[in-house]
């Protein structure tokens, strides 16, 4: 093993859970020269991206492009709508629907936190059973996470949606996709979602910097009496500007170019192609971390998410050192852990341009450096892994010849 050396050698295994690697072929597309952001091309360009991210989150209604970093489109969900000192409901299903519910406070928001144990995602019955009380109406929204990045827990968003409805609430809904879109179904429209929350650097595969609002007309509607103060979010500005093909400021024209051709390769794998992707590597991870015989975070199968998954280590064995060992040894970057279980494990993502190949890598090498830093372990992993991904393939090519 070279010791002193200052190179890492070969393609640096990204295995966090966003910013996801981004394919040469996205990174070819925005290494191109400036153009007129009020010009005739950029128009086209601007067209092209404003319809193609509709057939992304499945909506025939507007979605805004921000450019900010998903928490600006959390904050364009917030503001757009509601007014200060509404009761907005929201689930701590970890790291990330507690910054949110953060920024609710912030924002002069009255935020009420379902707490969970971060092992689980949005139990729809609990979400019918609070907004059954709430006799008078007062919760103005809910706000929950598709995917909890930051424990691998994905929630049953049009199981919600039945949920509000059964509770007969007029309540906007808010849905958070950023580390789903794009990796797993998601249909803003049929799922009656008010506003989707969506991220440019997991599933779709872009640099960070860009983010979505997709909104309902029930939310545009919101958005006409809501009265907490917005400027660089605001949607109006941006739905008047963008009717023509332009934004009321610069926007990030590389990644609008990115973006396009991210949209472009998404569909031409097939959305459903895709999903299916995702959902068998996560199988595969999951199937390598049982058989080490390590625990996954999320303790209900139901919930398992199909982007990242969580693994926590036995007591003893600290997992942030052992990221930073993996990373200094084998060049391969895992995520972080959070909150009550900080230390305790690691995540592994498995979403954007990722293929069976890259996660047998990732699988492989993540079994030795499990054994290299001590973590009692069975071996095999990789392998049971390798003999599921085997398997779908086997299958698959079995069905094609008949
Ligand atoms: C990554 C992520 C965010 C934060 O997005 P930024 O782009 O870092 O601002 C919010 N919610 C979820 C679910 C995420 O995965």
């Amino acid at each position: 093993m070279a010791q002193n050396s200052s190179r890492q050698v070969g393609r640096h295994f990204l295995h966090i859970p966003g910013p996801t690697p981004v394919p040469d072929r996205i990174l070819r597309a925005m290494d191109t020269p400036m153009i007129d952001h009020r010009g005739p091309e950029f128009a086209k360009l601007a067209k092209r991206c404003l319809d193609g991210i509709k057939t992304i989150f499945k909506t025939t209604n507007p979605v805004i492009i921000y450019t900010a970093t998903g928490t600006g489109a959390w904050e364009g969900a917030l503001t757009n709508t509601l007014s200060s000192g509404d009761k907005v409901l929201m689930v701590e299903t970890g790291q990330f629907g507690a910054l949110w519910k953060k920024m609710a406070d912030k924002l002069g928001l009255q935020t009420e936190l379902l707490a969970t144990d971060w092992r689980t995602g949005v139990d729809p019955k609990v979400i019918e059973k609070r907004l059954s009380e709430d006799k008078k109406h007062e919760i103005k929204a809910v706000c929950v996470l598709h995917n909890e990045t930051s424990t691998g827990a994905l929630s049953p968003i049009a199981e919600i949606r039945k949920a509000i409805d059964a509770a007969g609430h007029p309540a906007l809904f808010m849905v958070d996709t950023i580390s789903s879109l794009a990796s797993t179904d998601y249909r803003h429209d049929e799922w009656g979602v008010d506003v989707t929350v969506g991220g440019a650097q997991k599933g779709l595969m872009l640099p960070p910097g860009m983010s979505f609002n997709a909104i309902s007309n029930k939310a545009l509607e919101a958005n006409k009496t809501s009265k907490l103060p917005k400027s660089f979010f605001d949607w109006q500005d941006m739905l008047n500007l963008n009717k023509s093909g332009f934004f009321p400021y610069t926007p990030a024209t590389l990644m609008l170019f990115g973006l396009d051709v991210g949209i472009t390769m998404l569909h031409e794998e097939g959305l459903d192609n895709v999903f299916a992707r995702h959902d068998r590597l996560a199988e595969a991870t999951r199937i390598a971390a049982k058989h080490w015989g390590l625990e996954i975070l999320c303790k209900d199968s139901k919930y398992y998410s199909p982007t990242v998954t969580a693994i926590l280590l036995p007591e003893g064995h600290n997992a942030d050192q052992f990221r930073a060992m993996a990373l200094e040894t084998f060049n391969i970057s895992y995520g972080a852990s959070f909150g009550p279980f900080a230390g305790k494990y690691f995540r592994i993502g498995h979403l954007g341009d990722v293929n069976d190949a890259t996660m047998m890598g990732c699988l492989a090498t993540t079994e030795v450096a499990l054994q290299l830093f001590g973590v009692p372990i069975k071996k095999g992993g990789a392998q049971a892994a390798m003999d599921y991904l085997l398997s779908q393939h086997g299958a698959a090519k079995k069905q094609a010849a008949e």
